[in-house]
């Protein structure tokens, strides 16, 4: 699974890549390598308990 909010985008508008890249639709942008893991919830991570973007967009508090 990954989060609802995640896209593969072929291009940034200017360029195209050779292989889509993540792209958040909440941030209106590319997701970071690092951060990757959780938007594709591999390794146990959850959009929903890990990702400051996804919960500030549920309005979620961290101390929930
Ligand atoms: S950055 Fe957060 S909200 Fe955006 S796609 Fe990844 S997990 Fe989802």
């Amino acid at each position: 699974m990954a989060c609802p909010h995640l896209e593969y985008r072929e291009s940034d508008g200017d360029r195209e890549f050779d292989t889509a890249r993540a792209f958040c639709t909440v941030a209106e942008e590319f997701v970071q390598p690092v951060h990757a893991d959780i938007c594709t919830e591999r390794y146990g991570l959850d959009p929903e308990t890990d990702c400051e973007i996804f919960r500030e967009h549920a309005g979620l508090e961290w101390d929930e």
